[in-house]
């Protein structure tokens, strides 16, 4: 029985609509106190959070950590690491494994290497067998072996047909559908965004609206369906129009922004850079804009990376050769704050709330599931999953910052102004960058 004291932090809940200075007292794995000047008395041990922000601990629905199948770009345990060298204590990954995560084996085989794991690893499980579009998976039973959404990211599901009725099963399961929205048809070559920079690069450009309209399908079927529908990694301005509608008429659809969509153009991928190249790509500084603005109005309410591990020589090919995707999580929050805190877009409890309880409620992580508590908030007697964080800590990312396996971050060099400084997953710190040991 251990007993931890977190004193003097500006404590924000979004849940409660907490935001100011208190003591947390964990005991075990649970969260026993929050009050205002806990006796010391009471605790084994104290991190002095004075100075410092204390969250609910960071939940990223949208990560690759590549196992089975692709160990040499990550694995399940050393995506973990960079969970919580980011302030993630949860992470919800993809299942464009090898193979993919279509059936409850493969559900139940990411439950048993999440076991070893710094945080909490929840699988997202496919909507079609394989990913490959053509029949649906037994959508209930995957959500009965623990799944927390269905997604065939990588890939959109392309036959309308197949859509509806993975969104109908979707729904009868009680989960959420995360689309990947690429149109297929419209990226055929595709490797940057199709603008004055591919053209000038000689590169096949990537339309915007290989996004916009699959949105726009998907809203019709989930107008027909009822089903709750996640739009991911928004990369086109005017995406957010066409979810801000589909909001405004109180149709159940949610949609995430990736940090180098908040952040990056496509000015990044001059020089062939390949840690600029992504799926969807990068934009124009007005996309950029207009997501910032829609996270500002509420239309946009998911934070989420996109964490995507590629080992070296395979980034190291020719641009159009290079495989898509970057890494985020030890990057994320420096990145999300960069974009949104910094140029006063939102406050910290808007960001909490978008990195927190936003996410959790995505994956149904904010009831109890698998025996756990809700995750999301921090409430007495619940989870002690908590991340503490310096809003004033000026730092540039070098290779060594980054805790995964892999190596492709489009921020090396970036210099940043804050910075997760402990995670704590069920009451044990798993980072820690404060001054003092804990
Ligand atoms: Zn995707």
């Amino acid at each position: 029985m251990a007993t931890m004291l977190i004193s003097g932090g500006r404590v924000i809940d979004p849940v409660s609509g907490t935001d100011r200075v208190l003591d947390v007292l964990v005991h075990d794995a649970t969260i026993a106190c929050i009050e205002p000047e806990i006796s010391r008395a009471d605790a084994d041990r104290e991190i002095d959070a004075r100075g410092l922000i204390v969250s609910p601990g960071l939940i990223d629905p949208h990560v690759h950590l590549r196992e089975p199948g692709q160990e040499h770009k990550e694995t399940i345990l050393t995506g973990s690491r960079a969970a919580v060298a980011g302030g993630f204590t949860t992470v919800c990954c993809m299942p464009n494994t090898v193979p993919p995560i279509d059936s409850p084996e493969l559900v139940r085989f990411v439950y048993d290497r999440a076991a070893g794991a710094e945080c909490r690893v929840f699988p997202v499980a496919a909507g079609t067998v394989g990913r490959a579009g053509a029949q649906m998976t037994e959508i209930r039973l995957l959500a009965e072996a623990g799944a927390v959404g269905i997604s065939d990211d990588g890939d959109a599901i392309e036959q309308t047909g197949m859509m509806k009725s993975v969104l109908t099963a979707t729904r009868a399961a009680g989960l959420t559908f995360m689309q990947h929205c690429q149109d297929p048809s419209l990226t055929r070559g595709s490797v940057m965004h199709a603008g004055a920079i591919s053209t000038q690069l000689g590169l096949t450009g990537w339309p915007r609206i290989a996004e916009e309209i699959i949105i726009e399908r998907d809203i019709r079927l989930v107008g027909d369906t009822g089903c709750r529908y996640h739009v991911q990694h928004l990369s086109s301005g005017d995406s957010v129009e066409i979810i801000r509608i589909a909001r405004h008429n109180n149709l159940p659809v949610t949609a995430e922004a990736s940090p180098h969509h908040l952040l990056l153009t496509d000015h990044s991928c001059l020089g062939y850079n390949t840690n600029a190249k992504m799926n969807p790509p990068l934009r124009e500084s007005t996309d950029v804009e207009a997501i910032r603005q829609g996270i500002a109005e509420g239309i946009i309410t998911i934070l989420a990376t996109d964490h995507a591990p590629h080992a070296p020589d395979e980034k190291a090919l020719p641009f159009d050769q290079a495989p898509f995707g970057v890494i985020g999580l030890e990057t994320a929050l420096a990145a999300y704050a960069k974009a949104l805190i910094e140029t006063d877009t939102i406050g910290w409890p808007q960001l909490i709330e978008l990195l927190t309880i936003n996410p959790a409620r995505l994956c149904n992580l904010d009831r109890t599931h698998r025996g756990e508590a809700g995750l999301g908030e921090l409430r007495v007697g619940g989870p002690a999953d908590l991340t503490i964080i310096d809003p004033d800590h000026t730092w540039t990312v070098t290779h060594s910052d980054l805790a995964g396996r892999s190596r492709n971050s489009p921020f090396i060099g970036e210099s940043f102004g804050i910075r997760p400084v402990a995670t704590i997953v069920a009451g044990r710190v798993r980072m820690n960058r404060l001054p003092t040991p804990v």
